[in-house]
C-alpha cells in the first residue's frame, strides 16, 4: 500500500508575497459606500478619520487584483504559516463517503483562528502611519485577541469594546485580550454616548456586534492618533485573508487535486471570502466550474433570508450605508445562539457575487452544526470552534450528496478556529440544553421595514 500524505506545507519561500484583491476581476463591481448624510458615493479621503489610509485605500481598490504583503507583515506570517492543509482521511471514513475531504487549518494561527492574518495588517499599517492607539469591537473573542496580539507587535494600544454578552459569557476570551495588553470594555457601556443612548433606553441590553462597532468608532474618531479595526466584513479584512487560499491552490495541487466545492463558514465574510476568492479567480477568468458555499447560521441567515440593499453597519448609524445583504442594522441575534457568527450584514464583495450567482449559501441549525463538530473532532482530533462547526456541517452534506451519487468529489473547507477556550458552548450541546432558533421571515420583513423609515 502506498503511504497517504495527511498534511501539505509550503515552505517559508512559498508564503504568497502579494495578496489577491478579487474586485478588480469581478465583472460586476461592488456598488460604492454611500455618505450617510450626503448618500454621495465615499471615496478613500472619507475613510481616513476612521481607518489608517492605506486600508481605506484598499478598501476602494478595483483596479489592482494583487497587493503587495509588506515584508514586516510577512516575517510575521513566517511564525505560524503555511498553514497545514489537511486531507481529513478520518471524517471521510467516519461518514462513508467516496468524496475527497481537505481542510485548510487556520487554527493553528497564536490565538487560534484565522483572524490573526488581518490583525497583523492592520496594526502594521497603523504604526508605519504614525497613529498610537487603535480601537475594536469584539463578539466572541476571537478577534479582539487577535488585534490585542497585533497591537502588541507593533507597539500600539488596543481599546476593546466586547459585546457584553460574551464579556459575561467568555471570560477566559477577555483575560487572553488582557494578557496581551489592551484594555477591554463591556458594550454598551456608559463611556461613549452611543453605549449612553443605549443604556438610558435599555438598561439591561445585552450588546450585539452593531453596538460594539458604534462605541468603537466614535472613540477613534473623537480621540487624536487613534483609528479603528475592524476583523470582518469589510473588503480590506477578506484582502488580507486572501493568503489562506492562496496557500490552498499550492498546497491542493501539491495533493495533485484541485477543488469541486470550496466551503467557509460565514459571519461577515472574511474566512470565507480568504479561502473562496483566489480558486474564484479561476471561475471569473478561466470559466473553471468549482462551486462556492458559504455555511451561516439558521438563527442569522443574511445571506439565505436577508435582502439586498444599502444599510449601516453599526446600530448607531455611524459607518456608511454598504450595499450589502443584511437582516437590518436593527438586528438582534436571539440570546439562545451559541455559535457566534452573529452580525447583521454581509461584506459588499460576497454580496455582489452572491447576487451574480458566483456562490451560493446555505443556513444551518445550531444542533446541526455542533452534531457536526462533534464528529469531526471525533474522526480528526481537533475541536473546532462553533464557527467553523457551520462549515463543517455543509462540507459533510456535500460529502453525503457525494455518498449517495457516487461521486468522487473534492470538497475543501476552512475550519477557521479551534474551540478549546469556547466549550462552555460544547458543554451546552452535550447536556442537551441547546435549542435550534429560526430566524422567519415575518422577523426579518419587520426589522427591515423599521429601516427603511430611517433610509
Ligand atoms: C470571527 C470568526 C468567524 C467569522 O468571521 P468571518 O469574517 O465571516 O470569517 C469564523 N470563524 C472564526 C473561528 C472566527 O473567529
Amino acid at each position: 500500500m502506498s503511504e497517504k500524505i495527511k498534511r501539505f506545507i509550503l515552505p517559508e519561500s512559498e508564503i504568497p508575497t502579494q495578496w489577491y484583491n478579487i474586485q478588480a476581476d469581478m465583472v460586476n463591481k461592488p456598488m460604492p459606500p454611500l455618505n450617510p448624510a450626503t448618500k454621495q458615493p465615499l471615496e478613500p479621503k472619507d475613510l481616513y478619520p476612521i481607518f489608517a489610509e492605506e486600508l481605506s485605500r484598499q478598501e476602494l481598490d478595483q483596479k489592482n487584483a494583487w497587493i503587495d504583503i509588506p515584508e514586516e507583515v510577512r516575517e510575521m506570517y513566517k511564525y505560524y504559516r503555511s498553514t497545514p492543509l489537511v486531507r481529513a482521511y478520518g471524517l471521510e471514513k467516519a461518514l462513508g463517503t467516496p468524496a475527497h475531504i481537505y481542510f485548510k487549518n487556520e487554527s493553528v494561527s497564536p490565538v487560534g483562528s484565522h483572524k490573526l492574518n488581518s490583525a497583523l495588517a492592520q496594526a502594521y499599517y497603523c504604526k508605519k502611519e504614525g497613529i498610537t492607539n487603535i480601537t475594536t469591537e469584539t463578539g466572541a473573542g476571537q478577534w479582539g485577541a487577535a488585534l490585542s496580539y497585533a497591537a502588541k507587535v507593533f507597539g500600539l494600544e488596543a481599546a476593546v469594546y466586547q459585546v457584553k454578552i460574551s464579556y459575561n459569557q467568555k471570560p477566559y476570551r477577555r483575560s487572553i485580550m488582557q494578557t496581551f495588553g489592551a484594555q477591554v470594555t463591556p458594550s454598551p457601556s456608559m463611556s461613549t454616548r452611543a453605549g449612553k443612548d443605549i443604556l438610558t433606553k435599555d438598561p439591561n441590553n445585552q450588546g450585539s456586534l452593531g453596538t460594539a462597532i458604534s462605541e468603537a468608532v466614535e472613540l477613534a474618531v473623537s480621540t487624536p492618533n487613534c483609528k479603528y479595526t475592524l476583523g470582518s466584513v469589510l473588503s480590506h479584512v477578506t484582502l488580507h485573508q486572501t493568503v489562506i487560499g492562496l496557500e490552498a491552490e499550492k498546497q491542493m495541487a501539491m495533493a495533485g487535486e484541485y477543488p469541486d466545492i470550496v466551503i467557509g463558514c460565514f459571519g461577515g465574510g472574511s474566512n470565507f471570502g480568504g479561502i473562496s476568492f483566489p480558486f474564484m479567480r479561476h471561475n471569473i477568468l478561466e470559466g473553471k466550474k468549482t462551486k462556492f458555499i458559504a455555511a451561516e447560521p439558521a438563527s442569522c441567515p443574511k445571506l439565505t433570508h436577508g435582502v439586498f440593499q444599502y444599510d449601516f453597519g453599526d446600530v448607531a448609524g455611524y459607518t456608511p450605508l454598504l450595499p450589502m445583504f443584511t437582516l437590518g442594522h436593527n438586528f438582534m441575534p436571539a440570546n439562545i445562539h451559541a455559535g457566534g457568527l452573529r452580525y447583521h450584514g454581509a461584506g459588499v464583495i460576497v454580496s455582489q457575487l452572491l447576487k451574480d450567482g458566483y456562490m451560493s449559501a446555505v443556513d444551518i441549525k445550531q444542533i446541526e452544526s455542533f452534531e457536526a463538530g462533534v464528529l469531526f473532532a471525533q474522526a480528526e482530533g481537533i475541536i473546532p470552534a462553533p464557527e467553523s462547526c457551520h462549515a463543517i456541517a455543509a462540507a459533510i452534506n456535500e460529502a453525503n450528496k457525494c455518498k449517495e451519487s457516487g461521486e468522487e468529489k473534492v470538497i475543501l473547507f476552512n475550519l477557521s478556529g479551534h474551540g478549546l477556550i469556547d466549550m462552555a458552548a460544547y458543554d451546552q450541546f452535550l447536556s442537551g440544553s441547546l435549542q435550534n432558533y429560526e430566524v422567519t421571515d415575518e422577523e426579518v420583513a419587520k426589522n427591515l421595514s423599521e429601516l427603511e423609515k430611517i433610509i
